[in-house]
């Protein structure tokens, strides 16, 4: 992981000739590899060290300190001005291509919304997934109408709306997700409904290298794994059409409660 992030840090840099992205991808690359490094070691919090150590610098640095909307709406608003600037290549590294390798790795060691709803009690969820993940596509719909009606309306200022539309956005993500947290009894409930970047993350991780496999001959079909898990992934269907395979964050709570050791 480390060597994927240098060589994505040397290549913006090189290429854009700007040398925050060397800092910028290796200060993530280094983040994940301390958290690997933690996980072989046992450390039970692991997880939530790489989650705090990107999820804070991207937020509270890239977002507020250096007014980057970090958020899908900034993600529209670069991709309009035809700027491939940060918001566009985070999206490009985290949440378009790079799933392709690391899957959901975002929303397992990244994302600043799933920092804090991490620290809710509904680690596993209590009841059985509702079939609204439907909302998901509306508020993408709306992200993507809200940007192009700035620039349709040729409104002036934009960039600074946008500051103020990641505060608000933030705001109402980390609002809604923890009421969403405590009706649901799910940490994860805005991930699996409401969260408008699964829309590029689900299909995109379908097809990820790094994935969950499990070994059938150690497999004793305890269902220990499926009740760990906080995205009610089937794990023991070693196929990509597994039951939310797409759902996968890569958290590891299932390898690490498997008595066998299958997974
Ligand atoms: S689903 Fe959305 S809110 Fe949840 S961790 Fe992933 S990006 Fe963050
Ligand atoms: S926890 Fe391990 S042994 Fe139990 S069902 Fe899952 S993979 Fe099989
Ligand atoms: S518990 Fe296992 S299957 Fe479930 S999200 Fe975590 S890594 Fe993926």
């Amino acid at each position: 992981m480390l060597a994927i992030f240098e060589a994505v840090a040397i290549t913006l840099w090189l290429t854009k000739d700007n040398i925050f992205y060397l800092f910028n991808f290796s200060y993530i690359g280094v983040s994940i590899a301390i958290g690997v490094f933690l996980f072989i070691k046992n450390y039970k919090h692991a997880r939530r060290v790489v989650q705090l150590l990107v999820g804070l610098y991207m937020l509270v640095y890239l977002g507020l300190i250096s007014q980057e909307n970090m958020q899908i709406e900034g993600f529209w608003y670069y991709l309009f001005t035809g700027v491939f600037e940060a918001a566009t290549i985070h999206y490009a590294v985290a949440k378009i291509f790079g799933p392709l390798i690391f899957g959901r790795g975002w929303c397992g060691y990244a994302c600043w919304t799933a920092m804090v709803l991490d620290f809710l009690p509904y680690k596993t969820p209590a009841q059985p997934r509702k079939a609204i993940g439907w909302i998901r596509y509306i508020v993408f719909a709306a992200s993507l109408i809200f940007v192009a009606a700035l620039f349709l309306a040729k409104v002036g200022n934009i960039e600074r709306i946008m500051f103020w539309a990641f505060i608000i956005g933030n705001v109402l993500y980390y609002a809604v997700g923890i009421i969403l947290a405590f009706a649901f009894k799910d940490n994860r409930a805005f991930c699996k409904y409401i969260c408008p970047i699964t829309v590029f993350l689900k299909p995109m991780s379908y097809f990820a290298l790094i994935r969950i496999k499990c070994d059938k001959s150690k497999c004793i079909s305890c269902g220990k794994c499926k009740r760990v898990c906080p995205m009610d992934v089937d794990v023991t269907d070693n196929s990509r059409k597994r039951e939310n395979g797409t759902e996968c964050i890569l958290c590891m709570e299932c390898t690490k409660n498997c008595p066998k050791k299958a997974l």
